[in-house]
């Protein structure tokens, strides 16, 4: 920490230094956390933010941190840490050291770590960086009345009006002491010094001052033993040795009071790299449940069932591959660099670096979601996606050999996104169809052509062996027999075999229905369908 002074107007400001901007030294060891707060499901911003720590810690060989910070205890969901933790699972996120793996720096669950709080909070009391205020919240609520009746929008407890409350600053000693043994309700905050200007820096957003008489004295405890988050963040930081706290950008207003906490503790901060945001598909503003309602699409990794019934929709259960989730989610705001798209976490630890996290919001694109599951989908070897595609193929009953089953799926696999959505492109293999395409039917089928038809079923039952390119054969032949052309005859029999114009190559679609369906079928469209 340097410490110099300038002047400002008026004022004389202490220039506080708490830069930690130099490069990282071979020695360093890098050691970083994910710290969520189980108050709900985690948001994909918060995934990403996992994701990064991730790939940072990985790259240079350091330590992978999960902490809980529960501390909030209005805010707290049953379930919400359970489901953090099997996010970061399906995710491939692995954890080094976390509330379920444990390890030196523990306990990580902050509502286990208490008493290291008050211990810290006391220190800085003890040192004059914190003091006791009673104010009861009629109090603070009166003030911001006045406060707001003068115009002014919004009260601010700090260095201009600490000495008009009620606090361990204005009162007598003796008084204080009374207050604390009769057990009044009190909350310790913090005493941010007068003219100051603080210079930090942050690894994404460079160099940031901001002068200590603009910031509030934020509460650091309660009297009923529960730190607030700030106090809690920078001690478990510190003691759990932290090199990097990466994080998203709604922090970053957070950052002043942390690195004075920092200095009030005389401590070395950390290094900090603030996330840009996730931002709405369209329009402006962080990206939103809502967002995800409207357009229909995931902001959740798995899907959530919360204690009040509520429930919301997650990229697992929407057919997501976890490596296509991972790999779109580390695009939206870091740039590897080159053309490639599709990186394995592998290649991503290779090249991940916080230079090339940008200052920008990136923006979500659920069509961009989409085309990654789809790139993961097709490189998949078709018996992976035939054994994926089984499950759903037993839900409807269907059976079919699996040697079949592989060479529907490579016939496709292009069509789909999802390997539910294979259901849709091949469900006309398994079943006959139930009905016939109206608007087709209007157009295609004349009266002519259940003769057609039915002669044109005479020479394929004849055809030996029963594969697209005999098929191909017989049906050329027959249409020259019979001066036809392609479409007065293949239209209809795609319509007989599938019941609308949809459909792969109709040579292998014979192939694969096999002899005596596609007669069936031939011989039912031909009696149900009128014209
Ligand atoms: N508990 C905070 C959160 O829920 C952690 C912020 C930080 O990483 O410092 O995001």
């Amino acid at each position: 920490m340097a410490v110099s002074q300038k002047t400002v107007g008026n004022s004389i400001y202490l220039n506080v230094d708490l830069l930690n901007d130099q490069p990282m030294k071979e020695e360093e060891t890098v050691r970083v956390r994910f710290a969520p707060s189980p108050t709900g499901p985690l948001h994909i911003g918060g995934v990403r933010t996992a994701l990064y720590n991730y790939l940072f810690a990985r790259k240079y060989r350091g330590t992978m941190i999960l902490r809980i910070e529960d501390t909030d205890r209005n805010r707290f969901v049953p379930g919400a840490e359970e489901y953090i933790i099997e996010s970061l699972k399906w995710c491939g996120i692995q954890l080094d050291e976390g509330v379920e793996e444990g390890g030196p720096a523990g306990p990580y669950r902050q509502s286990e770590r208490r008493d290291i709080y008050r211990e810290h909070v006391m220190k800085l009391v003890e040192t004059g960086w914190a003091y006791y205020a009673f104010d009861t919240p009629e109090e603070l609520e009166d003030k911001r009345q006045e406060a707001a009746a003068a115009g002014k929008d919004i009260f601010q407890y700090d260095i201009h009006t600490r000495m008009d409350m009620c606090n361990s600053l204005t009162l007598e000693k003796k008084e204080v002491d009374r207050r604390l043994q009769s057990g009044d309700s009190f909350v310790i905050r913090f005493k941010m010094p007068e003219n100051e200007e603080i210079r930090f820096s942050d690894l994404i957003r460079g160099e940031i001052r901001v002068l200590s008489d603009t910031l509030d004295d934020k509460v650091l405890f309660k009297s009923d033993g529960m730190p607030t988050y700030h106090l809690a963040n920078v001690v478990d930081d510190h003691l759990m040795y932290i090199s990097h706290v990466i994080r998203g950008e709604e922090w970053l207003p957070s950052l002043p009071l942390h690195v004075m906490l920092y200095r009030a503790f005389g401590w070395n901060p950390p290094r900090f790299a603030h996330l840009p945001l996730l931002l709405k598909p369209t329009g402006k503003g962080k990206l939103s449940k809502r967002d995800g309602d409207k357009m229909g699409f995931p902001v959740f990794p798995l899907e959530w069932k919360g204690p009040n019934g509520e429930t919301a929709p997650g990229y697992r259960e929407s057919g997501y591959y976890p490596e296509a989730f991972v790999n779109m989610l580390a695009l939206l705001g870091w740039n590897p660099g080159g053309e490639k798209e599709l990186l394995s976490m592998d290649e991503m630890i290779g090249r991940f670096s916080l230079e090339r996290v940008g200052k920008a919001g990136a923006r979500f694109d659920p069509g961009k979601a989409r085309w990654f599951n789809h790139q993961y989908l097709i490189r998949k070897d078709p018996e992976t996606l035939a054994r994926e595609f089984r499950p759903l193929l037993d839900e409807k009953g269907v059976q079919t050999r699996f040697d079949r089953l592989v060479r529907i799926v490579v016939m496709v696999k292009d069509r789909v996104d999802f390997v539910h959505e294979l259901w849709r492109e091949t469900w006309f293999f398994f079943l006959p169809p139930q009905e016939y395409d109206e608007k087709m039917v209007k157009k295609r089928w004349k009266p002519e052509t259940p003769g057609i038809l039915t002669r044109l079923g005479e020479s394929l039952a004849k055809t030996e062996p029963f594969r697209a390119a005999e098929l191909e054969a017989t049906v050329k032949n027959f249409l020259e027999m019979e001066h036809l052309g392609m479409g007065q005859v293949m239209n209809p029999l795609r319509l007989a075999l599938v019941g609308a114009m949809a459909g792969p190559g109709l040579f292998e679609l014979c192939e694969i229905l096999g002899r005596g369906e596609v007669m069936k079928r031939i011989e039912r469209a031909c009696r149900t369908i009128s014209t």
